[in-house]
C-alpha cells in the first residue's frame, strides 16, 4: 500500500502516520522529520536546510526530491510506504511520479486531511515534540501524563523552532499557495480521499482505516 498523507501543517498527517505505520506494518517516510534530524546532525544538508525551515519557507525542491529518491529506493519500502510532508509543491510531485516509474510502483490513495486556518494557529503553537522518538502532544487536546516528559520514552519534549506563531503564519501561506494545488493534480487522477481533520486523533484514524482497508 503506497500512499501520500497531504494537508496543511499541524492537520495531523504525522500523528496519523505513526498509527498507520503500528496498523499497517509499513515504514512513514516525513522529509520533515529527515530535515529535522539533518539539522541536529548538523550535517551539509542540515545546515542547507535550517535556515528555509526557519523562515517557515520550504527547502528547495531539488534538495528534498534527492532524499526521497533514496528512501524510496530501500529494502522496507517493497511492503509500501506512507509520504508525509512529501510532495509539496507540483514539481516534487512530477519528480515523485517519476521515481515511482522507475521502481516500477504507484500511489494507490492520498488521504488529505483537511482543517480550517484558526484550528490550525491554535493546534501548532500548543504542540510539543520529543527531541528522542518525534512522538508528537498537544499541551491541551493530547497533554504528557508528566509535563515535559514523552510518555513513550520518557525523552525532553520541545516547541520545534518553526511552531512559533509568527513562523507558522508563513507555513501556512505556503501551504496555501505550493502545496494545495496538489489536492487537485492528484484528484484528476482519481486518488484523493478526503477525511475531516477536526474530529478526534481516533476519530480521524477511524475515517482513515475505512479508506485503507481497501487497499490492504
Ligand atoms: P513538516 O515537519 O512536514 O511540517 O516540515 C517542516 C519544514 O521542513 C517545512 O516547513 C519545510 O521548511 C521543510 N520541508 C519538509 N518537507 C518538505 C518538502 N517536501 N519540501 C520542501 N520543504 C520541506
Amino acid at each position: 500500500m503506497n500512499l501520500i498523507l497531504l494537508g496543511g501543517p499541524g492537520a495531523g498527517k504525522g500523528t496519523q502516520a505513526k498509527l498507520i505505520v503500528s496498523k499497517y506494518n509499513i515504514p512513514q517516510i516525513s522529509t520533515g522529520d529527515m530535515l529535522r534530524e539533518a539539522v541536529a546532525k548538523q550535517t551539509e544538508l542540515g545546515k542547507k536546510a535550517k535556515e528555509y525551515m526557519d523562515r517557515g519557507e520550504l527547502v528547495p525542491d531539488e534538495v528534498v526530491i534527492g532524499i526521497v529518491k533514496e528512501r524510496l529506493a530501500q529494502p522496507d519500502c517493497e511492503k509500501g510506504f506512507i509520504l508525509d510532508g512529501f510532495p509539496r509543491t507540483l514539481k516534487q510531485a512530477e519528480a515523485l511520479d517519476k521515481i515511482l516509474e522507475e521502481l516500477g510502483k504507484k500511489i494507490d490513495a492520498v488521504i488529505n486531511i483537511a482543517v480550517p486556518e484558526d484550528e490550525i494557529v491554535k493546534r501548532i503553537v500548543n504542540r510539543r515534540t520529543c527531541k528522542k522518538c518525534g512522538a508528537v502532544y498537544h499541551l491541551i487536546y493530547n497533554p504528557p501524563k508528566e509535563p515535559g516528559k514523552c510518555d513513550k520514552c520518557g525523552g525532553e519534549l520541545y516547541q520545534r523552532d518553526d511552531d512559533k506563531e509568527e513562523t507558522v503564519k508563513e507555513r501556512i501561506r505556503v501551504y496555501k499557495a505550493q502545496t494545495e494545488p496538489l489536492i487537485d493534480y492528484y484528484s484528476k487522477k482519481g486518488l484523493v480521499y478526503n477525511v475531516d481533520g477536526t474530529k478526534s486523533i481516533e476519530g480521524v484514524f477511524e475515517e482513515i482505516k475505512k479508506i485503507l482497508d481497501k487497499f490492504a
